[in-house]
């Protein structure tokens, strides 16, 4: 797994003066290997914006990203697209599906796009969170002829299918039932805690937030407060 961290991080939309936003100020962010963080925070707080910065989506204002031991403010597009399909799962909260795929091949789509296809043990694992997710009936479908809640399951299975060592998930579970929501939730334990994925989520639920290993919470786009999650072993 890797390290990622944000260091005095500032990000500003639209142009210096009237039309300015100031979505983070001075962040400083330490997620370690292994870990697995909640984020918090009021809408327009700046939690989708610290997302797309940490996986290297959004270039900040200034301030550095590091990614594994890695400075990746600097880089350009071709390496940071690399990085990305390398090493990070991104769940958006616009589920970012190719209409033109089923599901099955939008979930397939990382292998893929790295130029190959799962192997035995990758597809039985995709099997198994295609399962999990309550998707296996819906395989042969393009998102259009999903709900919002499958194309969100859909997005899941897609972001962790390759057991990315990073994963970025925006509200992973905001379109959810509550069981299929704990499903999730146990799933994103289950890869900080068996896999040593790192995993960095924003949610509004407390429950959500209380599997992580720590709560991070921002608001008007600073950091205000940070709290250790439930103990990981009283969740399984
Ligand atoms: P949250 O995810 O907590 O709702 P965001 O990171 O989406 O917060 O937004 C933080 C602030 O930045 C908000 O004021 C939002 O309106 C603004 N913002 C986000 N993205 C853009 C953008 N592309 N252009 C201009 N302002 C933006
Ligand atoms: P969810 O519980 O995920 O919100 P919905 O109530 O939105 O599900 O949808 C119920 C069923 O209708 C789902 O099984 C889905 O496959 C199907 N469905 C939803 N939207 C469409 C669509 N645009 N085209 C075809 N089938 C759809």
């Amino acid at each position: 797994a890797i390290s990622a961290r944000l260091l005095d991080v500032s990000k500003h939309y639209g142009r210096p003066g009237s039309s300015e936003v100031v979505a983070l100020s001075h962040v400083a962010l330490d997620v370690e290997r292994g870990e697995f963080t909640a984020v918090m925070g009021p809408s327009g707080s700046g939690k989708s914006t610290l997302m797309h910065c940490l996986a290297g989506l959004d270039r900040p204002t200034s301030g550095r990203v590091v990614i594994a031991e890695r400075d990746i403010t600097d880089l350009g597009d071709t390496e940071l697209t690399i990085l990305r399909r390398r090493d990070i799962g991104f769940i958006f909260q616009a589920f970012n599906l190719i209409p033109t795929l089923t599901a099955a091949e939008n979930i397939e789509l990382p292998f893929r796009l790295d130029g190959r296809r799962p192997d035995g043990e990758e597809r039985a694992w995709i099997t198994h969170l295609t399962q999990v997710l309550g998707l296996s009936d819906r395989l042969g479908h393009r998102p259009n002829e999903l709900s919002g809640g499958q194309q969100q399951r859909v997005a899941i299975a897609r972001a962790l299918a390759t057991r990315p060592q990073l994963v970025i998930a925006d509200e992973p579970t905001g379109n959810l039932d509550s069981r299929t929501a704990t499903e999730v939730q146990h799933l994103l334990r289950a890869a900080a805690t068996d896999f040593g994925q790192t995993i960095v989520m924003v949610t509004h639920d407390p429950i959500a937030a209380s599997i992580a290993d720590r709560i991070v919470f921002l608001a008007d786009g600073r950091i205000v407060r940070q709290e250790r999650g439930l103990d990981p072993a009283a969740v399984s």
